[in-house]
């Protein structure tokens, strides 16, 4: 089996129908042989009977919703092809490339379809967090990330494996496989792709995705490279403190006063717990992980 797509399905009646048989007709076209998961997440507007109803398709059923990154995983899990291939079927992403994007990962690890312009909803609070929470992991695995958290992506089954125990439920799962393939140092290529207007409504909620997706980030930088945060501030601390006992020094001989103690102290305990932190990842890396693509 070459090509598992892996379906994350809650009340999409809309367009369920539509995309399968879309994604169907370009594989069928292609030289790959595939197989199609449709994970449904609990769904109450009849997608999950009409699934049922489906033919060629493997269904799996979460009794109660989880979240699209909880779906992704179950389907990630039960699948046998050797690339995995992740969309929305909410009509957004080109599922019509498909076979594209899975010809281009010949050569590398992953393969992410960067979106060229920003279509989503809740567009005024979406774009300038979004920019921030790319930035931030941009300096956290020291890498230019064009898309971080584009639902359409092909990757090679084993290397993906490695990380799925860790993939939240949420929307910030996307982003989960991103930055854990460039934290161990995997390849990550990316393709351009349109992102067209939404069929039926968007689950993204402004605020508690949102907070969910930072938090994500920081908790990823915490467990591949916590130095990259901790040493920073520390540092400025210290530079802080100790300047402030040169002019502590200078101006009230000797006697240095109580709040220079404390900046002293807190560097100190940020570079302590930083220290700890990255002690703490190193000793639980795996001792192997899979070879890269070449
Ligand atoms: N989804 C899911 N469970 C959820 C929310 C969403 O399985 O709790 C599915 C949804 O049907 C869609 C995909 O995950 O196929 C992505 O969700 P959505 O398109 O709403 O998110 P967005 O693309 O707006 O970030
Ligand atoms: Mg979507």
């Amino acid at each position: 089996m070459d090509v598992s797509v892996v379906l994350p399905t809650y009340n999409e009646i809309a367009c369920v129908e539509q995309e399968v048989s879309r994604i169907r007709a370009t594989l069928d076209a292609s030289p790959y042989t595939y197989e199609i998961i449709c994970v449904d997440d609990g769904s109450t507007d009849g997608t999950r009977e009409l699934l049922r109803e489906l033919d060629g398709i493997r269904l799996i059923e979460h009794r109660r919703n989880m979240g699209s990154g909880g779906a992704r995983r179950t389907g990630t899990r039960a699948a046998v092809g050797d690339v995995v291939v992740w969309t929305d079927v909410d009509m957004t992403y080109p599922n019509d490339q498909i076979p594209l994007l899975v010809k281009q990962l010949e050569g590398y690890d992953q393969v992410v379809g960067a979106r060229r312009t920003e279509e989503g909803t809740h567009k005024v609070a979406r774009v300038p967090a979004k920019w921030a929470i790319r930035k931030l992991a941009q300096y956290l695995v020291e890498t230019e990330i064009p898309d971080l958290n584009s639902g359409f992506r092909a990757f090679r089954r084993e290397v993906a494996d490695q990380y799925l125990h860790r993939l939240p439920n949420g929307f910030s799962c996307v982003t989960t496989m991103t930055m854990s393939f460039l934290a161990d140092d995997y390849s990550v290529a990316y393709m351009d792709i349109d992102y067209d207007e939404r069929a039926g409504r968007s689950k993204f909620h402004w605020y508690h995705d949102t907070r969910r997706y930072f938090l994500q980030v920081v908790r990823m930088t915490l467990s591949y490279n916590p130095l990259r945060v901790f040493m920073p501030v520390g540092l400025a601390l210290l530079f802080f403190g100790l300047g402030k006992l040169g002019f502590d020094m200078v101006t009230k001989d000797l006697r240095v006063p109580t709040n220079t103690l404390l900046v002293l102290f807190a560097a100190f305990q940020v570079i302590a717990i930083g220290l700890l932190a990255d002690l703490v990842t190193r000793a639980t890396k795996p001792r192997d992980l899979v070879d890269p693509a070449r």
